[in-house]
């Protein structure tokens, strides 16, 4: 498709440093030829689009051209903006793994020293931090946001102590994972898949497991939190802002 075809010629010679400080604009040149319309509306850049695009050709998710932002992220970002307003205070503490660009890029520019964005495996971004063992104080954060990292690491629960012991006693947690519709599936812990072994099983190269619904709840509760879901609506609401149905944000609080 013409919108994976750009980014791949532009990645291919523009530093990603580079790429990341043209990008917006970039973008809005992209959306002006391409997308200009009022149909929809993505919240995180605030642009109106004729429409969402899959990222893939084989997904049905809904990528912002103007920002990159895909449905999950649009859906946390609307909860925020509407339901947790506090995270906007530049004064708060905010861990952010493996951010999408966007809204790192709005965090850095509000929260400044306050936002840690990190990636264990790309240098890129601030920080470097193993979610298994994250090199940060007890109780130092406000907010933690971790988005589609946990299928991806093979001690998950360990990962999830450590987000509650870096947690604040009055923190709270937004957690995303790629739910199956059955049990959980996991790659065993001394064992190593092979990529395609993994694709086929967890449905992508580097992911070591497929969580159930109900077993990732469980987890995150006996690993020391209390637990909200929210599930997203089919509402024409969400349909402009390109947010699909049962995308579920697994919100988590300390419980002691
Ligand atoms: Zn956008």
């Amino acid at each position: 498709m013409f919108y994976r075809s750009i980014k791949k010629i532009l990645l291919g010679f523009i530093p990603k440093t580079l790429l990341y400080k043209l990008e917006p604009f970039l973008r809005k040149l992209y959306v002006f030829f391409f997308f200009r319309g009022d149909a929809f509306f993505c919240p995180i850049c605030a642009s109106t689009l004729s429409l969402f695009i899959p990222p893939k050709k084989t997904s049905n998710d809904l990528l912002c051209p103007a920002c990159g932002s895909l449905s999950r992220i649009r859906h946390l970002y609307d909860i925020l903006q509407k339901d947790y307003k506090d995270i906007f205070n530049p004064e708060k503490k905010i861990l952010h793994f493996t951010p999408q660009r966007e809204l790192m890029r709005q965090f850095k520019k509000t929260h400044k020293a306050h936002y840690y964005d990190t990636d264990l495996f790309d240098s890129f971004y601030t920080h470097s931090y193993d979610i298994q063992s994250i090199d940060a104080p007890d109780k130092h954060f406000d907010y933690i946001i971790c988005y589609h990292v946990l299928e991806h690491v093979k001690k998950d629960l360990d990962a999830l102590k450590e987000l509650k012991r870096v947690l604040k006693p009055s923190g709270i947690c937004f957690l995303q994972v790629p739910l199956s519709k059955g049990n959980t599936i996991e790659e065993p812990l001394d064992e190593n898949y092979s990529e395609e072994k993994r694709k086929h099983l967890y449905g992508q190269e580097d992911h070591v497991r497929w969580y159930g619904f109900e077993d990732f709840k469980d987890r995150i509760e006996k690993s020391g939190f209390c637990l909200e879901v929210v599930r997203s609506k089919q509402s024409i609401a969400y349909k402009k802002l390109g947010i699909l149905a049962n995308d579920c944000i697994f919100i988590a609080r300390p419980n002691t």
